[in-house]
């Protein structure tokens, strides 16, 4: 319990700035399928007792995710990968207490396969279950046990393929979204650019490993101007385009040309992310700041947000990597906060691919 509360003054769950200390300790199933990964969890309490993913490959061959074959292979791994995380915890089916699945944003088929089941599946053992939105579960990702929970509010960036998003977190169940991107999400940028110098999709992790060895000065690339909270990568990705353009000519089996691409680009993409999230969270007067979703599993992006936090003063909060990429975990520790606030869901309740945030 963090140490400025004290035992009388919290009720049952939540003490009274609206920040949990503790959430039931029921047996919640945590379902994801949102994209190309098949990812289940099984949680008690906030304690992950395993979590089982199947990636698809298929996907590489194309440069990116094909709908249809990932909704196919959703089909394929999602009972497998159900029994896989059942066994690793210990559990029977009877052990749950209820299920949780992403209800969107994502593919309409991936969300077609994993809500489907997870509904079907709930119903069959009569247990509540629980729709989740994706993006706010990449936010809750940080109250699984095992990192330093939220203990105030915070202002956290998600960064995925997908999405871009400033969050303003009053508790849990108030996130309030004060930036976003106007046309690709830093992921994409990543994939992008990676594909445009032929590293395999998805390409933010090979980018990563390339920089590392890199000069990040040897490219300047144009960082967009927008004003206010929001985020703009389409200048940064022509940019990159214009330059390569420039200067491509016999270097496809360059390394190092490579390598000095990936570390100047992720030297623009952190600084841009890092720059906005400070100033969102001064505009907010937030002394604590969080990454989340597939980018923040970056080295260069983790250690400029815990620069960022070190000369400020702030708390720094970044998930463990098995929780920043999609997972079952993330699903199941928002169907345990959904519990203690809201109505379970419906059988009707289908999947929503566009599902706003707020
Ligand atoms: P989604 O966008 O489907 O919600 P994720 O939250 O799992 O998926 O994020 C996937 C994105 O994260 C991809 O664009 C991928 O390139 C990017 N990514 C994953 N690891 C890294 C890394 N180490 N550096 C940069 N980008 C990364
Ligand atoms: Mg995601």
């Amino acid at each position: 319990m963090p140490d400025f509360m004290s035992e009388e003054s919290i009720p049952e769950f939540v003490q009274p700035g609206g920040f949990p200390v503790s959430v039931p300790n029921a047996i919640m199933l945590g379902i994801e399928s949102s994209c190309d990964d098949t990812s289940i969890a099984v949680m008690k309490g906030d304690v992950v007792l395993s979590q089982f993913t199947a990636a698809q490959h298929i996907h590489s061959k194309y440069g990116g995710v094909v709908p249809e074959f990932a909704s196919r292979a959703h089909q394929k791994h999602i009972l497998p990968v159900l029994n896989g995380a059942l066994e690793r915890a210990g559990c029977a089916l009877s052990d749950l207490n209820g299920i949780a699945y992403t209800r969107g944003p994502g593919l309409n088929g991936s969300l077609l396969v994993g809500s489907a089941f997870a509904r079907s599946l709930a119903w069959s053992l009569n247990l509540p279950m629980w729709p989740v939105h994706h993006m706010r579960a990449h936010v809750l990702a940080h109250w699984i046990s095992g990192g330093d929970a939220p203990a105030e509010p915070m202002m956290a960036l998600t960064v995925s393929g997908g999405h871009t998003q400033l969050v303003d977190v009053s508790s849990p169940w108030d996130l309030n979204v004060v930036g976003t991107t106007l046309d690709d999400a830093a992921g994409e940028a990543f994939d992008k650019v990676a594909k445009m110098i032929g590293l395999p999709y998805p390409g933010g992790p090979e980018v990563n490993r390339l920089a590392q060895e890199g000069d990040r000065f040897a490219f300047e690339f144009t960082s967009p101007q927008v004003a206010g909270l929001d985020f703009s990568f389409s200048g940064l990705k022509t940019s990159v385009l214009r330059t390569l353009e420039k200067n491509k000519e016999g270097r496809e089996k360059d390394l190092k040309w490579k390598k000095d691409v990936c570390a100047s680009l992720q030297h623009t993409i952190v600084a841009i992310l890092v720059s906005r999230l400070e100033k969102a969270a001064d505009r907010f007067g937030r002394k604590a700041i969080a990454i989340q979703g597939g980018v923040s599993a970056n080295s260069g992006l983790r250690s400029a947000i815990q620069e960022l936090g070190a000369r400020r003063g702030w708390k720094v909060h970044i998930p463990p990597f098995q929780y920043c990429t999609d997972n079952g975990a993330m699903i199941a520790m928002s169907g345990q906060f959904s519990s203690m606030k809201s109505k379970p869901g419906g059988l009707g309740d289908g999947p929503l691919p566009r599902w706003p945030m707020t």
